[in-house]
């Protein structure tokens, strides 16, 4: 029997807020445990929560973003456990109305995967367990999470980490998440199921919880569905669990296998009141919205002409995206200046340890330097050597030229008698030459460049070697 893979996501993605979603504690990653807390998110009898209106209007962004329709009306719920992340014995979460509902995210091949809603809840406590005993950190109780749910759209676990990469660019574009997978700002509950290939009906799915990097994704779901096609082969049926991933081990653990919608005995949270957007809020929010990365790099192809390659680099971070369109414009050469961001000003910003916008270079002096290298009142390698100086002093390249006389010489009468004295003092070089050792000619440039002081045109030189040679 042939199996389909079929895999639903529900994402937890932590909001970009300053305080948590219903108290005035901060969500400052990596602070002392339990520092960030007070009566409210510990659930002290009495507190009452105020809800941060950034989390509703950084979801709704999210939702735009994705295509989800905007409810006008939504709700919170209390979902009510006993567990020690949680000082409170519940949970405040969306669960009979939440705030987006529908939408989807396409795929770089094209394929739609559907949402079912997004929701908002608060996060939970973190435990951490030692030999003989635990501790949980309640600076994370109450952070502000919005829960994207899949459909059961997803057939593979490629396609699952290309939704999961397509999500995560379009909310760190937004600004509604830095999506930081190591401080657990993007957490995924993966469920997948199997049916045979043909059959409509979906198969049992089992729920691995609280996946937080993509790889472990990957190989649980690897695993996972190896293990149901053996169940299912040997003619064992699958039981809906939840399961829990072991990246030490490289397997799936039972956790629970009992868990429905009754046992939380949801309710209205009477603490809060609904969430009451009008269309004009929601325009106004909409109008904050930047351009989706998928349709930008589109845009960028058309605009600068481009390469597909080299717009999916460039915008897949919004502020280098911002930087190569301003320095494109102002040096009217897309490709040029696509060449020059991708392989000079990202080498320098490896190299320095920062991001382009944090340095002197402004896009406007990268334009100008490569207007310059453009009209050929430079050569390569003096706007090569003037870049690192750029970004790391700033300054405008048209004065520096002009001041320390860098512009190229691009006339043969100049170069001519440099091109005889290169020649006449390495005759072995010539003679190599002469006996077809090619790379003795790029010696010979060499030495002409040397003595023009690195300003002489280095296409000229070369011609002129090779007449003089020939
Ligand atoms: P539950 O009631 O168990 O929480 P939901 O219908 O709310 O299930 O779906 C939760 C997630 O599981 C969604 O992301 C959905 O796409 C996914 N899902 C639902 N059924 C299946 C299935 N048979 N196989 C794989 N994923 C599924
Ligand atoms: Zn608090
Ligand atoms: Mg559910």
């Amino acid at each position: 029997m042939e199996y389909e893979v079929v895999i639903g996501l529900e994402t937890h993605v932590q909001l970009k807020t300053r305080t948590k979603m219903f108290c005035g504690c901060g969500t400052a990653f990596g602070a002392t445990p339990n520092t960030h807390v007070c009566p409210v998110c510990l659930g002290y009898p009495g507190a009452l929560p105020t809800l941060n209106g950034q989390a509703i209007r950084l979801t709704v962004m999210a939702g735009l973003m994705l295509g989800c329709d905007i409810a006008e009306r939504s709700r919170f719920d209390r979902k009510n456990y006993f567990y020690p992340d949680s000082a409170k014995n519940y949970q405040i979460t969306q669960n009979g109305a939440p705030l987006c509902l529908g939408g989807h995210v396409d795929l770089p091949g094209g394929r739609r995967i559907r949402l079912n809603h997004i929701h908002l809840e608060e996060d939970v406590g973190k435990l951490t367990h030692r030999p003989g005993c635990s501790g949980v950190d309640f600076n994370r109780g109450g952070l502000p999470l919005m829960e994207i749910v899949s459909e059961p759209d997803l057939r593979s676990p490629d396609e699952a980490i290309a939704y999961l990469t397509a999500l995560r660019e379009m909310m760190v574009y937004a600004g509604v998440s830095d999506c930081n997978l190591e401080e657990g700002n993007m957490r995924s509950d993966v469920n997948v199921s199997l049916r045979p290939k043909g059959q409509e009906a979906y198969g049992v799915k089992v729920e691995i919880k609280n996946m937080n990097t993509f790889s472990g994704i990957h190989a649980a779901l690897e695993y996972e569905i190896a293990r149901q096609t053996q169940a299912l082969g040997q003619g064992r049926a699958i039981v809906q669990e939840t399961r829990r991933w072991d990246p030490d081990l490289g397997e799936t653990f039972t956790m629970r296998t009992k868990e429905n919608a009754e046992d939380y005995r949801y309710f209205p949270e009477p603490d809060l009141p609904p969430v009451i957007l009008t269309q004009a809020q929601i325009d106004a929010w909409a109008n904050d919205l930047p351009e989706a990365p998928a349709a930008r790099r589109e845009r960028m192809m058309r605009d600068y002409g481009i390469p597909e390659y080299d717009a999916g680099v460039l915008s897949a971070d919004r502020a280098l995206a911002d930087f190569f369109e301003a320095a494109a414009k102002r040096s009217g050469n897309g490709k040029l200046t696509s060449n020059w961001v991708m392989a000079e000003v990202l080498a320098l910003t490896a190299r320095e340890g920062t991001h382009v916008k944090d340095s002197a270079l402004t896009p406007e002096a990268l334009g100008d330097l490569l207007r310059l290298l453009d009209a050929k009142t430079i050569n390569g390698p003096t706007a090569k050597a003037l870049l690192p100086e750029l970004f790391a002093r700033g300054g405008d390249p048209a004065a520096i030229v002009k001041e320390r006389g860098l512009a190229q010489v691009a006339d043969a009468g100049a170069i001519e008698p440099l091109v005889e004295a290169a020649l006449a003092d390495n005759p072995k070089v010539v003679a190599d030459y002469r006996a077809g050792k090619q790379a003795a000619l790029g010696f010979l440039v060499g030495q002409v460049m040397k003595r023009s002081k690195g300003k002489a045109s280095p296409q000229l030189v070369q011609q002129l070697l090779r007449d003089k040679l020939a």
